[in-house]
């Protein structure tokens, strides 16, 4: 091994990257807006708001000033046994935009947490009532919860942890009816899928905690859309097999579906939400999990052991709550993120449909994507997914293919001219494959 392998000039180890073979990380040295600055001066238009939690654009002087005014007030404090304002305010907040059913929020930092917490809510809500035998979880085809062993277990289907198998916890995994426009086959998908989770359902009606569920669109399997109408059969199922019902909106929260929430765009209520990247405005890690009354209750006793004994140094923390309030407000007073989903199409009509290199056109709020028609299966780990990465970044765009699905998700400040220089540029490089 040599001296440079052992004592590396670049000593960061990158998530979710092959450290060989993966092109060096370019240095950003300023955000504003849609765009990026490198270090070289490059600038790149960022398409898919950092990993989708960038809501109102980089750098935002609301934001930055609500957390420079909360770092002089009180930057942390142990949330067991102490609260504040940020946190209560934030609380509010999003309570009133969600259904009256939901009551409670329980903090934590990230998506994934804030989905362990839903699976130990779960298990332990039937658990202090004395279904101890409610030990497993329904979960769809694709679905994508987060990297930590629990979140992993519960969207086991997809083959990027097969090394961590015997680690993690089965579930059992349905199909999920994944549709785009003018789908002939969505009525038969969704069919085959409620058959499917009714069967389980039936056969072992004590078994399930809950089901879980990426409301309306899965984000990591690809961008992949159900329909509302699915939702509200699901939740139906859910409910008279009486088995909760769990929402991940870590990516669906906060406007990118076209309403505040994939639930309220669906008209469903889970017993369980969960919400993290929107959540401070992409300024700070946080998370939530919300629950319903009659969960908390199950919790509230004279036992400390029917508590929810779950929690995280930095739960709660009021820097980022105090974004998070703000960010809310942003998002009440600018409704862009409203108007979004006309321009996609506008511009799918205009720059890309019946394209021969693409298929499967579908939007769904700020949301855009396409498959990229490839000899391969589509999937994650299709081998054009890198090169078109480059391709795009030489352009100037910031866009990270899922293996061969091109999606947009662009902070909703995008002007309508920069939102269609996107798909010029998309235009551009499927002309070259
Ligand atoms: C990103 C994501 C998570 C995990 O969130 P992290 O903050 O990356 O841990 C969980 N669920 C969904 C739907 C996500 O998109």
């Amino acid at each position: 091994m040599s001296v440079e392998e052992i004592h590396p000039s670049y000593p960061i180890w990158h998530p979710s990257t092959q450290m060989k073979t993966s092109p060096p990380p370019l240095k950003v040295v300023k955000g504003q807006g849609v765009m990026l600055e490198l270090e070289d001066g490059r600038q790149i238009l960022d398409c898919i708001s950092s990993w989708w939690v960038t809501i109102h654009g980089h750098s935002h002087p609301i934001l930055a000033n609500a957390l420079y005014q909360q770092a002089q007030q009180l930057e942390h404090v142990i949330f067991a046994g102490f609260t504040h304002e940020p946190a209560e305010q934030l609380a509010r907040k999003l309570l009133n935009h969600l259904p009256k059913s939901l009551t409670r929020v329980f903090f934590s930092d990230n998506g994934s947490t804030a989905v362990e917490v839903a699976l130990k809510m779960a298990y332990q809500y039937w658990y202090n009532q004395g279904e101890t035998q409610r030990t497993s979880f329904i979960g769809f085809e694709g679905g994508y919860h987060g990297d930590t062993l629990g979140a992993m277990s519960v969207g086991g289907s997809t083959s990027w942890w097969q090394t961590f198998q015997l680690l993690m916890f089965s579930i059992d995994v349905v199909p999920f009816p994944a549709t785009f426009d003018r789908d002939p086959n969505v009525e038969a998908h969704e069919a085959q899928s409620l058959e499917t989770i009714t069967r389980l359902l039936k056969q072992n009606p004590d078994r399930y905690a809950g089901i879980f569920i990426e409301p309306l669109v899965q984000g990591a399997a690809g961008m992949r859309l159900c329909r509302p109408q699915f939702l509200q059969e699901l939740e139906s199922l859910a409910r008279s097999f009486d088995v909760l019902l769990i929402y991940d909106e870590v990516m669906t929260g906060f406007g990118r579906t076209g309403e505040f929430f994939a639930c309220l765009k669906s008209a469903t209520t889970p017993d369980i939400l969960c919400l993290s990247k929107g959540l401070s405005g992409g300024c700070l890690p946080l998370a939530v999990t919300l629950a319903t009354e009659d969960i908390y209750r199950a919790f509230y006793s004279d036992d400390i052991h029917k508590a929810f004994l779950h929690g995280h140094s930095y739960t709660g923390n009021p820097l980022a709550c105090a974004t998070g309030v703000a960010s809310l407000e942003l998002l009440e007073q600018n409704p862009e993120f409203r108007a979004i989903e006309h321009q996609h199409r506008y511009y799918l009509e205009k720059w890309l449909i019946g394209h021969p290199k693409v298929e499967q056109l579908r939007t769904c709020g700020t949301i855009a994507a396409m498959e990229v028609r490839t000899e391969d299966q589509s999937s994650y780990f299709n081998a054009i997914g890198p090169t078109l990465r480059s391709r795009f970044l030489e352009e100037g765009f910031l866009l990270r293919p899922l293996g061969n699905t091109i999606y947009i998700m662009p902070p909703y400040c995008i002007t309508p001219n920069q939102l269609e220089s996107i798909y010029q540029a998309i235009r551009r490089v499927l002309d070259t494959l």
